[in-house]
């Protein structure tokens, strides 16, 4: 990895995060900054206290969003809702303020309809941003792409000297890895997205994934062909699966690196993007 990059943080950050979501910290804050991710394939709460440390978080799987679209308006609303009430409860607080994110690209047709959803669930908003911008808050790349595969969708975002200088998004993601895994084990969309989801799974059902993996390598090449990427930085659920990085780098031929958990990157960056000024 190039000696200027480290997930250090980014991995201590996700650690603590794991372990909030488990035992939320109870310690009162003057503010909480919360981030959510309204994912295709996972809805995603993150919230810091005043100092920008995970205190508490949620995740559900739910089908309310495809490919960066609310499909599920009013049911995306109830579970945010639930979601943050739940974690008021825990934390014994309210949270007020909350950042999301959108895939790159579909912000005129649907940033619209994610702001009314945190909003319906009663946050204020205070910023909305593209998704792998919202990674790179918690990344710190300041060369390279930062690659967001999700459930829906491959986010690209292209940084140079710590500016993002391109951003786009396909619709390939783990819901094609689970497509993929239906058909050749004869399952269920739910059981082999379950089955997918365990690590235990990996190394057998990497072969099977191989050729959905190298059509992301392919998007991501496209992607990033005419600039000087040095680095891919891997985040988003999909990415957890084992040997994923291994498969797009041969691919690709760019060396590829991805943090200890990073399905969290990308919620926690938003929340890292949250202030206490609502957005005009
Ligand atoms: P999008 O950003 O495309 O709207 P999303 O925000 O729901 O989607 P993430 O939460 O980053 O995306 O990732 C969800 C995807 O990650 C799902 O397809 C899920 O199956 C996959 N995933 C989660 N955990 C694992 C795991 N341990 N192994 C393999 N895949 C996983």
């Amino acid at each position: 990895m190039p000696e200027e990059v480290t997930f250090a943080e980014c991995d201590r950050l996700v650690k603590e995060f794991e372990q909030v979501i488990k035992k939320p910290v109870k310690t009162p804050s003057s503010v909480y900054y919360t981030g959510v991710d309204l994912g295709t394939a996972c809805v995603v709460l993150a919230v810091l206290d005043e100092n920008r440390r995970p205190v508490a978080g949620a995740y559900r799987y739910a089908d309310v969003v495809r490919d960066g679209m609310v499909v599920d308006y009013i049911g995306a609303i109830r579970l945010v809702r639930e979601m943050k009430e739940e974690l008021e409860e825990k934390l014994g607080a309210e949270l007020i303020y909350a950042a999301a994110a959108i895939p790159p690209g579909t912000d005129s047709l649907d940033g619209g309809a994610i702001k009314n959803v945190v909003q319906g669930a009663g946050f204020e908003i205070t910023a909305l941003l593209d998704e792998p911008t919202a990674a790179n808050q918690v990344l710190k790349i300041k060369n390279g792409a930062v690659v967001d595969i999700g459930g829906g969708t491959t986010g690209i975002s292209i940084l140079k000297d710590g500016k993002v200088i391109r951003v786009d998004d396909e619709a390939t993601g783990g819901t094609h890895f689970s497509l993929v895994l239906a058909g050749a084990y004869k399952m269920e969309f739910g059981d082999a997205e379950k089955y997918k989801r365990q690590p235990e799974h990996h190394s057998e059902i990497l072969p099977v994934l191989k050729p959905v993996i190298e059509k992301v390598a392919a998007i991501i090449s496209r992607q990033v062909e005419g600039y000087d990427v040095q680095g891919l930085y891997l985040v988003g659920g999909t990415c957890c699966l084992a040997g994923i990085e291994s498969i797009i780098e041969k691919k690709t031929g760019i060396p590829t690196y991805k943090p200890r958990n990073p399905m969290f990157v990308t919620p926690l960056g938003i929340a890292m993007s949250c202030t206490d000024q609502e957005m005009e």
